[in-house]
């Protein structure tokens, strides 16, 4: 019989990955699993926002990566008719003021060798077909090449980003979400950006929305470790203390996402979209709560009320 991991994760992306090195730097016995071997590509704009750089400093590898990535100091944000917007990044206490875009084929690479240096295994390409439970042990089963393989874990992580096939095998995913369409590629010889990342809002279907990041993912991997060492030290694997992972992750990213809903909603309509970004360009206010937005900083609400918000923004509305 094969050995039990404590925790097999499913997925070496930057989530899986992240959640292995914390786990593997507490001691635990963690094998990460992926369908691809690595260095291997993913669709992504590439962008690393000050509070995922955190993360990555925390872990140790912000040096490395800051010497293959771009420095991006401001954001511009351009709105269907070509108004324009531009900041340079909040600053805020123990974050860095830049955003740096670095290909994901390197970054996921450099996040997969730091687990594996702080003692995490790595199999692949080992693409996972269900998850089984006996007793106190899961069983995961993969397919590596014409072989079948089983691993055993006392738990797994999933952490397979947006494929959603293996969730609703195991049924922790009830019917499939709605899809959305996104496409990325790179283009050389472009200035126009002047080194700024870009929230492009025109020439696109609203509610959709382009970044054009200039180029020469982690936190919730981090809280997952964590939850998991403090789950291994009380000895209770229930539902109750999975479901309390939840509650803290809602915690943690309710807001911002409900934030980012009412956003979106508000979009859809081009008008609207210009007379914003107009106003952004005006408010000194406006504009650090969209940069915060943009960058995912949390409680961007703090000192801006919703009414203030509205007004600025429909001061410069025609008929107002
Ligand atoms: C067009 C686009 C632009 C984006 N731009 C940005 C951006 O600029 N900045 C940003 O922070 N985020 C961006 N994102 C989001 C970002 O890409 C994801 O949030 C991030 O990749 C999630 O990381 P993850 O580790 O959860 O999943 P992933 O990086 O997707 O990793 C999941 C891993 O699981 C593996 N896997 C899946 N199923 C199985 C299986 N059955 N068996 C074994 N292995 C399996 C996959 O091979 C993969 O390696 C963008 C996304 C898109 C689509």
């Amino acid at each position: 019989m094969s050995e039990i991991y404590d925790a097999v994760i499913i997925g070496a992306g930057p989530s899986g990955s992240t959640t292995a090195h914390y786990l593997a730097k507490e001691g635990f016995n963690v094998l990460l699993l992926d369908k691809f071997n690595f260095p291997r590509d993913k669709t992504c704009g590439d962008g690393l926002t000050p509070r995922a750089l955190q993360i990555l400093d925390d872990m140790g590898i912000l040096d490395t990566i800051n010497q293959v990535g771009y420095r991006s100091n401001k954001l511009e944000l351009i709105s269907p008719k070509g108004h324009t917007a531009t900041a340079p990044l909040p600053k805020k206490e123990n974050l860095c003021d830049y955003l740096l875009v670095i290909p994901r084929l390197i970054l996921d690479n450099i996040i997969l060798e730091r687990a594996m240096a702080s003692g995490a295994n790595f199999q692949a390409p080992v693409r996972v077909m269900g998850v089984e439970q006996e007793g106190d042990t899961m069983f995961i089963k993969g397919e590596q090449g014409a072989k079948t393989i089983t691993f055993r874990a006392r738990m797994v992580i999933h952490a397979t980003g947006a494929n959603t096939k293996l969730l609703l095998t195991t049924g922790l995913l009830k019917k499939m979400p709605q899809m959305i369409l996104t496409a990325r590629t790179y283009y050389d010889g472009i200035t126009s950006t002047d080194g700024a990342a870009q929230c492009r809002l025109d020439n696109v279907p609203l509610p959709g929305y382009g970044w054009v990041f200039p180029v020469s993912a982690t936190s919730a991997g981090k809280m997952a470790a964590e939850h998991l060492s403090h789950m291994f030290a009380i000895g209770d694997f229930s539902v109750k203390q999975l479901a309390a992972f939840d509650k803290l992750l809602r915690k943690r990213y309710q807001q911002l996402f409900v934030l980012c809903d009412r956003l979106r909603l508000l979009y859809l309509n081009h008008l609207f979209v210009n007379h914003v970004v107009r106003a952004v360009a005006r408010s000194e206010e406006l504009m650090n709560l969209f940069m915060n937005i943009a960058v995912e900083n949390q409680n961007v609400y703090r000192g801006l009320a919703p009414g203030t918000i509205a007004k600025v923004i429909f001061e410069g509305m025609p008929g107002r």
